[in-house]
């Protein structure tokens, strides 16, 4: 068989989190009840005017210096005609020829050893979502909720640079952390803020040109996504293997079934019938508008993740994890810049207990009393010798959520830990004549034994006995 590749193209629809909808002053809202909150102008009554909502330009500005895109100072809404019940005006408000973004590029983290991957942006437009249909089982047919007409959408066009589900899966996890570092969406997949359209051809390795193209809309989840690729990639070979070929479609993707159907025939932009949309006018940003935007954007989660790994030593799952959180990262820069002990430690701290006790309390690291002051000097202690690792699960849980010092709670609680061999001896010998089959495994070459009977030496010292230095009198005595 001969061999292919797979070229994909993403086109990823967010909702804004504006305050108000994109052309009238109707909440942005999700989950109101149902039709509730929209007006005569987002449900596009006859002789209504829409304004443009400012605060929909500024967002998609600035996601488009993020993604390194040219920012056309002068552009327009045009209007696509279609008709589908959950579109009352039977058009959408978009824009066609002049979009507000250009020409970008995001660059993915391809694997562990942070290499990464230039994938172009074409374009990032502005428009409008559409209502939802209801398909109720108590009703012969379907209902309509409006409430999400109007709501302010930008479209992120790739150009088809990705070549595999996992190339997909990384933008789009890109994609919606540079979008909540820049506070502009609330990236919620499951309330639907984020959907996809996914191109899909393939095409035997070497040639030059694309082969045809499918296109799935309205993708909902990533996972999904990474299905649907590698399903209709196997489609496309299946029937090119049989000697068919690919017609341009768009097909719907079905993730509980696992498979894709025939929807209709691709329409191309000449059906929708653009024109300028005449009930607004030229979009014009000064200077002094796109220079404040640009000067917003802040360091992003991929450029994080990089030099994590490169100034700070981190591996790659813990920078991943720590860029991918705003809040954790300020707070992880902040403790690692005081320069008092190893930043992994702090990375460890930060994703491990005190994430989970974040997750225990349904809390952020802003309700707590935590600083990274706190820590830094609590990690000081344990990598000093001071205290073991086990007592600093303690001093956390006491500091976290009180104004106590790690020195104070060491005092306090008596957690420093014993490293002198003599008060220690009398543990260990201990430990030993409890463990007699422990013992005689470690003889019989079960090596690993020694990591359970430190731990026993822990426990009886209630976690205050050095483990190092116990470590040393348990091989000394079992050597004899
Ligand atoms: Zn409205």
């Amino acid at each position: 068989m001969m061999k292919y590749e797979t070229v994909i193209g993403l086109e990823v629809h967010a909702e804004l989190n504006t305050q108000t909808k994109i052309y009238c002053g109707c909440q942005n809202h999700f989950g109101s009840e149902v039709n509730s909150n929209c007006c005569p102008i987002c449900t596009g009554m006859p002789g209504t005017l829409p304004t443009l909502n400012e605060k929909v330009v500024e967002y998609a500005a600035r996601m488009g210096y993020a993604l390194g895109c040219t920012i056309n100072p002068v552009c327009k809404m045009d209007r696509k005609n279609y008709f589908y019940p959950d579109l009352p005006k039977a058009y959408q408000i978009s824009q066609y020829d002049i979009p507000l973004c250009e020409k970008g590029h995001l660059d993915i983290i391809v694997d562990e050893a942070g290499h990464t991957k230039h994938i172009g942006i074409t374009r990032i437009h502005m428009e409008e979502d559409a209502g939802k249909l209801i398909h109720a089982d108590s009703f012969a047919g379907s209902l309509v909720d409006f409430n999400r007409c109007g709501v302010p959408l930008i479209e992120i066009v790739s150009e088809p640079d990705l070549r595999s589900s996992a190339e997909a899966k990384a933008y789009l996890d890109a994609i919606r952390s540079i979008l909540l570092y820049l506070d502009i969406s609330d990236g919620k997949m499951q309330e639907g803020s984020i959907r996809c359209d996914v191109n899909v051809s393939v095409r035997p390795v070497g040639a030059a040109e694309f082969g045809t193209r499918c296109e799935m809309k309205n993708v909902n989840s990533f996972s999904a996504v990474v299905r649907a690729i590698d399903y209709e990639a196997a489609r496309q070979v299946e029937v090119l293997e049989a000697g068919g070929t690919i017609l341009q479609e768009t097909r719907r993707w079905d993730d509980m079934a696992g498979k894709n159907f025939l929807l209709r025939s691709k329409e191309d932009a000449q059906d929708y019938r653009y024109f300028p949309e005449p009930d607004l006018g030229t979009i014009v940003v000064t200077e002094e508008q796109l220079a404040a935007w640009r000067a917003s954007i802040p360091e992003l989660p991929g450029a994080k993740l990089l030099r994590y790994m490169r100034d700070l030593g981190l591996p790659y799952f813990d920078a991943g994890l720590l860029s991918e959180s705003v809040e954790k990262a300020a707070f992880f820069e902040a403790a690692a810049a005081l320069g008092k002990c190893q930043p992994k430690s702090l990375s460890n701290w930060i994703l491990g207990d005190v994430s989970r006790i974040l997750n225990e309390q349904s809390c952020t690291l802003a309700d707590t009393s935590l600083t990274p002051e706190k820590l830094a000097a609590m990690a000081a202690l344990i990598e000093a010798g001071t205290i073991s690792n086990t007592a600093g699960k303690t001093v956390l849980e006491e500091m976290i959520f009180s104004d106590k010092t790690p020195d104070q709670v060491v005092r306090e609680k008596g957690l420093a830990q014993v490293s002198d061999a003599s008060a220690l001896e009398g543990i260990v010998a201990q430990v030993l004549g409890e463990s007699e089959k422990v013992v005689a495994d470690y003889r019989g070459g079960k090596t690993n034994a020694l990591g359970f009977l430190v731990g026993q030496c822990m426990k009886l010292s209630k976690g205050q006995g050095n483990p190092a230095v116990m470590r040393e009198l348990l091989l000394k005595a079992l050597e004899e």
